[in-house]
């Protein structure tokens, strides 16, 4: 239910999958209350979206999910009723690639059998990692790549954390922190004193603790934790799915430009003291838009970038703003090239590549969009979506699309030996696109969580608290719905 007047009970700045989310799962739990979410674009699901043209379908942020855990993504499309148009990705999209010396494509190891017989590593490299289970446990937090060497030894950190964490955020290993970015790893750490063994124990019994939901690894084949899109629209069916859920509360092309107190009489922009305002008042914010408009509300929720929640929370939680200003978010580019198969000598088989980075190869990920979901490419078409940019390499942010599109294009040429050119090419330069946990994020996050809620009716939520992926996403919407939710019913 959305409100005419600029009075609201919820408003939900920001129409990404996290605002989207919040905002629908609050009016459910909250009927009669109105709730409204403020996009500042002519469209809404920020980063998640699909591209649709002369039968490709290119998504401009996530390519699918995979169903884990309760709450996540499976769960919101189970809500959305759209279980029916779930499309699992071929079998394809249980092997991974990691391309190594620019052009050597090595399929990653999934059973102890493979690892062993694979090329990944030397012997000792081998050995070391085998030794994993006698490395004695150590809490202190520490970026993923001294955690992996401490316990896989040094090759295993260079050959597979570095591109991992490049792949699949653009960030740098080096940097990033265990804790905050794999923080399941850390706990079969702290649980079972070994990865391995702990791994080992998870896949034979499955476990749901209060801090994870670890279910049972599945076996080859099987439904749980295995990559999904929707059938004929990839990933933007969600976002239409809770747009239509959202039906006359959302207002597009509205860009939300500060926050204030909203203070009788309507002096803004100064904190409310108890002495000036009435006391009903004390908890209601106003939101200004750019266009000069006004909405109050009881409730705001930022589903932001942390950057952009930091501008709104800075006159009002300051020690938050700064901490969430200062998150540091690498530019990311999506570039889709599409060939004619015959000009493909190298089929791209697997659900996509990791990239030890060198100063050759600009991309740094790609996924195999036509092997792992073949509707989304016409028959005689192979479609190729790459990543490229990140903290490694900034410089491809600058280049003009045809640029871009080169370099992505010799790449490819060289890996699957393409000799042709692109039919089809998509390329979308994603600005501070997402958010690096380094070390201490989850204790400055803790902090900026604990300092917003104090502020009565403000909070954040989005990419950058518990976790990047979509299902981290929706279950953080997930959060910040059951908080207000209370407030609203309590
Ligand atoms: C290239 C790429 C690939 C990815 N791939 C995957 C993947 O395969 N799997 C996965 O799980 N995750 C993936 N992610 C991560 C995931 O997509 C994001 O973390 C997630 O979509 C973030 O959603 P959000 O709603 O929090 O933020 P956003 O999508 O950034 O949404 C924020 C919204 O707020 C709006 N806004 C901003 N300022 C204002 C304002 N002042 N007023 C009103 N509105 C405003 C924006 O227009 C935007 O719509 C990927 C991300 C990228 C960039």
């Amino acid at each position: 239910m959305s409100a005419p007047n600029g009075s609201h009970d919820v408003v939900v700045i920001g129409g990404g999958i996290t605002g989207l989310t919040a905002a629908y799962q609050i009016a459910k739990q909250s009927p009669g209350r109105s709730v409204t979410v403020l996009e500042g674009s002519e469209r809404v699901g920020g980063i998640v979206g699909s591209y649709q043209q002369e039968g490709f379908t290119v998504d401009t942020g996530p390519h699918g999910f995979v169903v884990y855990g309760p709450g996540g993504v499976g769960d919101l499309a189970e809500e959305l009723d759209l279980t029916n148009e779930l499309m699992l990705a071929t079998d394809e999209a249980q092997k991974l690639l990691l391309l190594r010396d620019d052009r050597e494509l090595l399929t990653l190891p999934t059973t102890p059998r493979e690892f062993l017989r694979s090329p990944l590593l030397s012997l000792r490299g081998k050995l070391r990692v085998a030794a994993e289970p006698f490395i004695a446990r150590d809490m202190r937090e520490e970026p993923v790549y001294e955690f992996t060497a401490r316990r896989f030894g040094w090759e295993l950190a260079r050959t597979l954390a570095v591109p991992a964490v490049l792949g699949v955020t653009g960030g740098d290993a080096r940097r990033l922190s265990i804790d905050a970015k794999f923080p399941y790893v850390r706990y079969l750490e702290e649980k079972y004193g070994s990865i391995l063994l702990g791994a080992l124990r998870v896949q034979l019994r499955g476990t749901q603790t209060g801090r994870f939901y670890v279910p049972r690894l599945p076996k080859f084949g099987e439904f749980g934790m295995r990559l999904h899109t929707f059938r004929g629209h990839g990933m933007q069916r969600l976002i239409d799915a809770l747009e239509k859920a959202l039906a006359g509360q959302i207002r597009l092309s509205t860009r939300a430009a500060r926050l204030e107190r909203a203070v009788p009489g309507g002096a803004g922009g100064r904190p409310l003291t108890e002495e000036r305002g009435r006391s009903e008042d004390v908890r209601r914010w106003r939101v200004v838009l750019e266009d000069g408009g006004t909405l109050e509300a009881d409730h705001v929720v930022l589903a932001l970038p942390s950057y952009t929640a930091a501008e709104f929370l800075e006159p009002h939680v300051p020690d938050a703003a700064s901490v969430l200003a200062a998150v540091p978010h690498p530019d990311v580019r999506v570039v889709a090239l599409a060939y004619r198969r015959a000009d493909v000598r190298n089929e791209p088989t697997g659900i996509g590549f990791l990239t030890i980075p060198t100063d050759r190869t600009r991309i740094l990920a790609s996924i195999h969009t036509s092997t792992i979901f073949p509707e989304q490419a016409p028959d005689d078409m192979v479609l190729i979506r790459t990543l490229a940019g990140g903290m490694q390499d900034p410089a491809f942010s600058a280049l003009s699309k045809d640029e871009a599109v080169r370099m992505v294009h010799q790449d490819l040429v060289h890996i699957f030996g393409v000799h042709g050119e692109p039919v089809f090419a998509f390329d979308h330069l994603w600005r501070r696109a997402i958010p690096e946990y380094p070390v201490g994020h989850v204790r400055r996050v803790a902090d900026v969580l604990r300092d917003v809620a104090a502020s009565g009716g403000l909070h954040v939520a989005g990419n950058t608290y518990h976790g990047v992926g979509i299902n981290d996403c929706v279950r953080d919407a997930r959060r910040v719905a059951a908080d207000v939710t209370a407030d609203l019913t309590g």
